[in-house]
């Protein structure tokens, strides 16, 4: 025996804005986590890195271990649906609340030469 396995389970409440949308989202995740802490005699000097978890006077430090399960377990863009439409790109409507959004006059009438322009050049 040169250590002690820690075995969890942690429950950790999720905040956070729907990268598409900003919408507020909260959500609950498990996550599981396991790692040997070696006795602090039992562990070489060279071992004294991140890498390797010494008991700290009969006492483990969870921390670092609980900080990242639930880091590797956060999804890395958040949506609040998995087909969140995002924001409209003229007024910055929420596309979710409003499936039918649509602009009568998408382009401002000064810059509607530059569509013509657009056009032009797609053909070509
Ligand atoms: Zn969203
Ligand atoms: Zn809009």
């Amino acid at each position: 025996m040169e250590g002690v396995l820690v075995t969890g389970t942690a429950r950790a409440s999720l905040t956070g804005e729907c990268v598409r949308c900003l919408e507020q989202i909260t959500d609950e995740m498990d996550v599981t986590f396991q790692e040997l802490f070696v006795y602090e005699d039992h562990a070489l000097p060279e071992e004294e890195d991140d890498e390797v978890s010494t008991l700290q006077a009969d006492l483990v430090d969870l921390e670092p271990l609980l900080r990242d399960a639930v880091v590797l377990a956060l999804p890395f863009q958040p949506l609040c649906e998995d087909d969140c439409p995002g924001l409209c790109p003229d007024c910055g409507a929420r596309l979710a609340d409003d499936p039918d959004h649509a602009h009568e006059a998408a382009i401002d009438p000064r810059w509607a030469a530059l569509a013509d322009l657009n056009t032009q050049t797609e053909q070509n």
